[in-house]
């Protein structure tokens, strides 16, 4: 590869990192949120919570849909036979929320674990994940992809990935018991645990949902991540590892308008 190429290709990487890890703060009423260049599309709105995002309401007197999170992969379809029941009060437990319905807000709440929004602009669907290390180490967001297969027929290609503010590999501090389960259950140990001491190693969340997601698909340059950690910003971001207590969440959501 001669010089030329050599820099075409290295701008080329620079603006790829760019792109993928841009995000916009949007700040309304009082209320504060992130939005991803890639997931701003024609009929379609989405937000990543901060710590000035407190209630989410929805004009037309619909309930935003949310689950019992419980650290698990179960993705449930929301459609026009179960969206009242799902929105009522009492909330189902699972970590995903998929639908083609519009004006359907779908939302997770978390405070270190990653929030991943899918969008299908073919098929017009959407997808919010609820991943931590548990939910990520079952493949949540490949499920997410073979779920909106299933359902929408989407063509993994089409599809937009978001990665929310997680906590990150410079915080995400684990033990032998997360490094067995993510070399037991994926094949990326190598590209996203590093070993810091005899007894602590780091995992990068966002890695290796992003390889799940091209294992299943997904193209590399059709995701995008805010590239922010939890539990290094804590004027903007609940982080429960840090505070060591659960005085909140961040909310984010996807929704077809
Ligand atoms: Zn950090």
């Amino acid at each position: 590869m001669g010089y030329t190429n050599l820099s075409k290709e290295s701008s080329r990487l620079r603006r790829n990192v760019e792109e993928q890890q841009s995000y916009q703060w949007v700040q309304n009423d009082g209320q504060g949120y992130l939005e991803l260049p890639l997931l701003r599309h024609p009929g379609l709105t989405h937000f990543f919570g901060t710590r000035l995002l407190a209630n989410v309401s929805l004009e037309d007197g619909h309930k935003p849909i949310r689950l019992r999170q419980i650290h698990g992969d179960r993705i449930h379809p929301v459609n026009e036979a179960n969206a009242s029941i799902l929105d009522s009060g009492d909330p189902t437990e699972g970590d995903g929320l998929i639908t083609a319905l519009p004006n359907r807000l779908i939302m997770v709440s978390t405070a270190d674990c990653l929030p991943v929004l899918l969008f299908d602009p073919v098929s017009m669907a959407v997808a919010a994940l609820h991943a931590g290390w548990r939910g990520t180490v079952s493949n949540i967001s490949g499920k997410a992809v073979a779920a909106m297969i299933a359902t929408y027929g989407s063509d993994p290609r089409d599809l937009l990935v978001g990665f929310g503010p997680s906590i990150g590999p410079c915080c995400f501090e684990v033990e032998r018991d997360v490094v067995e389960a993510v070399e037991t259950q994926t094949a990326f140990q190598e590209q996203v645990i590093e070993q810091k001491t005899e007894s602590k190693w780091q995992l990068d969340l966002v890695a290796l949902n992003r390889l799940q997601l091209i294992e299943a698909g997904v193209l590399a340059g059709r995701m995008a991540t805010t590239g922010l950690c939890t539990s290094c910003l804590p004027n903007l971001f609940f982080s429960y590892r840090r505070d060591r207590k659960r005085d909140g969440a961040l909310q984010s959501g996807i929704m077809l308008v």
